[in-house]
């Protein structure tokens, strides 16, 4: 037995067997491509790979490192997809290729990142830089929350820019890490510094996890510094401001800053049905429009997310031959929206009413007749007679109403609006599934 198959068998007596069956059956080790500090499984698609890359990546490393004593990166890619080997002379003249450089994935482009609002600033940077590397703004530094887009963005830069024969080294803060500890361990600081210095773009992914790590902060100034006096191009990214990031010296802080920085914020409604089309595309799965409205509905603002759950919705339509209708999907993704009503007070709608539309909770109970909080009073009202079991005249005291009949018109009202106008509801689905899933 090889040493992934005794690894996948390691892992297959951790996990529930019906997560095995569905996932890990798929995927094979790739013995030739494997290194101690790279190994890489194939899977039959990509919605599959991101799975198991998401969901056990960092079980299957910590696996390997039981067996070997290094931990390595862990790659899940697609099974015919080839590593691009370009002829010698087609590269340029810097030549030393590095052992350990992680693969860019394909599909991680600008043509495949969706804009709105909240990502256009940092698309268009990224955008910029890619055109000119090392010319405009350096270092780039993109922050945001979890599964914004930032690896995608940094390495759409890393595809735009390697497509172009520019010479580009895309790392996680961890595996820079793990690289400068081992080259330091082996005495090869030499291949450490020819491989880092002498690229066109290093990007750097999750720099925060540089926090208290001061030998590699060290190691990591000086290599900024070679970098930017080549005129090659940095990339950074990090779930916060810099000035947010704590165990970092300082004089790496304000290198940071010394470019542009771009944030990336949670995508509204739109953008989120606009991604999952996307992702549905590239990975050939079709949805009808309502479940892709309800999949954005019932997802944080967080994207990564979506190809877990595509990956979920495909997984299971195959495995019981069943088409996915709407019916389907809710049901396979109850879990994400628990619907246990029980559990639902009228705090946590308030909470999540009025964060939502922007006005103060206080405001929903008061007796204002501003235009948009009476607004968000009535969706309040909505939402508690929806998701609770309270009875028309216990909303009526709570929400400040003459009476049972006010709430029933409240009701009729905001039905009314709910068949007239597909985006209302669809808000309406969106903020009853926050609270679902909130409670
Ligand atoms: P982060 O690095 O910010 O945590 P990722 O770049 O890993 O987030 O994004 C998570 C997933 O969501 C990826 O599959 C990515 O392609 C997808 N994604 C996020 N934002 C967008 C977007 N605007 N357009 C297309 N895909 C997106
Ligand atoms: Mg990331």
């Amino acid at each position: 037995m090889n040493i992934g198959a005794t690894v996948l068998h390691q892992l297959k007596k951790e996990i529930p067997q019906i997560e095995y069956e569905r996932y890990i059956k798929q995927i094979e080790f790739n013995v030739e491509e494997s290194k101690s500090d790279l190994v890489t499984f194939n899977a039959p698609n990509i919605l599959v790979a991101n799975w198991i890359k998401t969901k056990y990546g960092a079980r299957l490393a910590h696996l390997f490192e039981l067996q070997t004593g290094v931990r390595p990166t862990v790659e899940v890619t697609l099974a015919h997809a080839k590593k691009s080997s370009k002829p010698e002379n087609d590269t340029p003249s810097k030549n030393n290729k590095p052992a350990t450089q992680s693969l860019l994935n394909p599909s991680y482009t600008f043509d495949n990142f969706v804009q709105g609002s909240s990502n256009e600033f940092a698309y268009t940077a990224a955008l910029n830089v890619a055109k000119e590397p090392g010319r405009i703004y350096n270092p780039l530094f993109i922050y945001g929350g979890v599964g914004l887009g930032k690896t995608h963005l940094l390495q759409a830069i890393g595809n735009y820019c390697q497509d172009q024969g520019k010479r580009v080294i895309y790392v996680t803060t961890e595996q820079f890490t793990n690289d400068f500890i081992q080259q330091v361990r082996n005495k090869t600081m030499d291949r450490f510094h020819e491989k880092y210095r002498l690229a066109d773009l290093l990007l750097i992914d999750d720099v925060q996890f540089l926090s208290g790590k001061h030998q590699t902060q060290e190691e990591f100034f000086h290599t900024f510094e070679a970098l930017k006096n080549n005129q090659s191009q940095i990339i950074l990214t990090s779930d916060r401001d810099p000035k947010q990031i704590v165990g970092i010296d300082d004089r790496l802080i304000s290198r940071f800053e010394w470019g542009l920085k771009a944030d990336i914020q949670p995508p509204g409604l739109e953008t989120k049905i606009e991604i999952i089309k996307k992702k549905c595309l590239i990975n050939k799965v079709s949805l009808q429009k309502n479940v892709i409205e309800y999949i954005a509905t019932v997802i944080d603002t967080n994207a990564r997310e979506i190809e877990g759950i595509l990956s979920k919705l495909h997984a299971y339509s195959k495995m019981m031959d069943k088409e996915l209708t709407l019916e389907f999907t809710k049901d396979i993704l109850k879990e994400h929206i628990k619907e246990t009503q029980e559990h639902i007070t009228t705090e946590d709608i308030i909470t999540i009413v009025s964060k939502e539309l922007h006005i103060k909770p206080s405001d929903i109970r008061s007796k204002s007749r501003k235009q948009d909080i009476v607004y968000a009073r009535r969706v309040a009202i909505y939402l508690t007679r929806n998701l609770t079991k309270y009875t028309m005249p216990e909303l009526a005291k709570f929400y400040g109403l003459n009476d049972h009949t006010s709430v029933s018109h409240t009701m009729k009202a905001i039905q009314k609006l709910i068949q007239e106008d597909a985006n209302f509801k669809l808000r309406i689905d969106e903020l009853s599934n926050k609270i679902l899933s909130k409670s």
